[in-house]
């Protein structure tokens, strides 16, 4: 059985052909560029292949009430010229087939939980974040999504500044200083004038991006209380991850019990960032069993 996922991002779109054990067989990536070029290019791909159902998981916001004459769309995004964009109607008109539609980060959320319940974790919430180009987070609690009237959007809630970082502005269009507008990836650019690939490990800069992301486990943290919460996307890494660990620790001050920090603030289990490709497999295999 062959089934199709795509992550379509705002920088790129990743397709991958799997199949019922979410296995990848094959797998391409090209850069988005304008709807009609980009779907066309899943399209022509995706006919190499028998697919039984596709997953989609893509960057938004995007329109996920069934009821909605909507569905399947990509709605008032910033990114130019998706606008309004019948991304799963469009599909439909190529593809025979079940056609699953959430977030990339729903998509990711869920590849993670149904990989955690794989290795035997017994976890039964969990909430992934991408900090990344821009910041967003999904959040899966005993199989199912949370978020009925839309999708969650915890990328823009307000956090405390931080006391050395209080003359930056932040770089969200809506809220200027919101989470994604203090810690997605273009903020190194932004406020020291270097690509966050560039920037040294011992920048103080860090200790400023691992204060806000720790204030959004600890807000998670106490709003959902997770299993666990699960951080991707190009700007996270290992040394990143303990001063997330250690600020959460001291702003929580022993407040409520919390697992094994090394397990509960943690990086994907699924390398290469194959979360998203297999949640879309799961998603779009059970559609298909359904
Ligand atoms: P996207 O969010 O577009 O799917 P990524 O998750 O790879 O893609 O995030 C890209 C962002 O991460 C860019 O803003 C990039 O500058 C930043 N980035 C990439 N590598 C690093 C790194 N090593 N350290 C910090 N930031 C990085
Ligand atoms: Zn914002």
């Amino acid at each position: 059985m062959l089934i199709g996922s795509i992550e379509a991002g705002g920088t790129k779109f990743v397709c991958a052909v799997g199949n019922e054990d979410y296995r990848v067989l094959d797998k391409t990536s090209f850069p988005t560029t304008d709807p009609e070029s980009t779907l066309n290019k899943v399209i022509d791909y995706f006919n190499q292949f028998d697919l039984e159902a596709i997953g989609v998981a893509s960057f938004g916001p995007i329109e996920l009430r069934k009821n909605s004459e909507k569905y399947g769309y990509i709605t008032n995004t910033p990114k130019p010229g998706w606008q309004d964009v019948d991304f799963v109607g469009i599909l439909r008109d190529h593809f025979n087939v079940p056609i699953t539609w959430t977030t990339d980060v729903n998509g990711s959320a869920y590849g993670e939980y149904v990989m955690s319940t794989l290795a035997n974790e017994k976890t039964k919430s969990l909430v992934y974040y991408t900090i990344g180009t821009g910041v967003g987070a999904g959040a899966v609690v005993n199989g199912d999504f949370i978020g009925s009237l839309g999708h969650p959007e915890m990328g823009h809630v307000l956090v405390k500044r931080h006391p050395d970082d209080l003359n930056f502005e932040g770089i969200c269009p809506f809220h200027h200083d919101c989470l994604e507008g203090l810690v997605a990836g273009p903020t190194f650019e932004a406020r020291i004038g270097k690509k966050g690939a560039d920037v040294d490990i011992n920048d103080p800069v860090w200790n400023i991006m691992a204060w806000y992301i720790a204030q959004a486990a600890m807000q998670t943290t106490l709003t959902l209380r997770p299993d666990k919460i699960v951080f991707g996307g190009g700007v996270i890494n290992d040394t990143l991850m303990d001063k997330v660990r250690s600020q959460f620790s001291d702003m929580m001050n022993g407040y409520i019990d919390i697992p094994n920090l090394e397990q509960y603030l943690t990086r994907p289990l699924i390398k290469d960032n194959g979360s998203a490709n297999l949640g879309n497999f799961a998603l779009a295999y059970q559609e298909l069993k359904a």
